[in-house]
């Protein structure tokens, strides 16, 4: 099959790559992550996935950073319990669109390898966004890859970040960073 993959970042997308791959397909890369915030970081992780898709050979394609767009979606609904389902919605919807529009016959994602979100809200909104759009969703665990991926892009000094991306997830990391340290001061 001919797959778009909806890249977050390139340590992410080392495992589905080599997975999808191996099992004969053939895959292109769409970077629609207009969540990232700043700017600054957006951008830095795109030249990431920029450099790791060159390095095995795929096609990156980018869509637009719509950070208005992310913006609406999550308002009034900035808890995490709330906001990242919406956040996973409007990137696999844009995603499964762009892959019907481009004559491709299925799309799928990287986040479905990430041990820190929800997996299983994460694939049936991908059904339901490819349902829409009117393609196939390609669905794989790629779970199993995710620390040996993180190992081999440390060991390639790929840009690795510390936080999920939105400004909200950089302030969870940093408030979480503090109370940490007090915890450390008061022993
Ligand atoms: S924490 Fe991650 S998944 Fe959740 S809204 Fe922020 S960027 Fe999106």
């Amino acid at each position: 099959m001919n797959i778009l993959l909806h890249i977050c970042c390139a340590p992410c997308s080392i495992y589905p790559i080599e997975s999808i791959e191996a099992k004969g397909h053939r895959i292109a890369g769409y970077y629609y992550n207009p969540n990232i915030h700043p700017y600054s970081e957006y951008l830095k992780r795109k030249e990431e996935a920029d450099k790791y898709s060159k390095e095995v050979g795929i096609n990156l394609m980018a869509g637009e950073y719509d950070l208005e767009k992310y913006f609406q979606f999550v308002n009034y609904n900035e808890k995490p319990e709330n906001r990242c389902p919406m956040c996973w919605w409007m990137r696999l919807e844009e995603s499964a669109k762009f892959a019907k529009e481009n004559g491709f016959e299925a799309f799928t994602t990287t986040l479905l390898g990430s041990p820190y979100q929800d997996h299983d809200v994460i694939k049936n909104i991908a059904e339901d966004v490819a349902q829409k759009a009117g393609i196939k969703f390609y669905y794989e665990d790629f779970r199993p890859g995710f620390k040996k991926a993180l190992g081999e892009a440390k060991s390639k000094a790929i840009y690795c970040q510390n936080y999920c991306g939105c400004i909200f997830s950089e302030k969870e990391r940093l408030e979480k960073k503090a109370s940490a340290h007090g915890k450390e001061k008061k022993k």
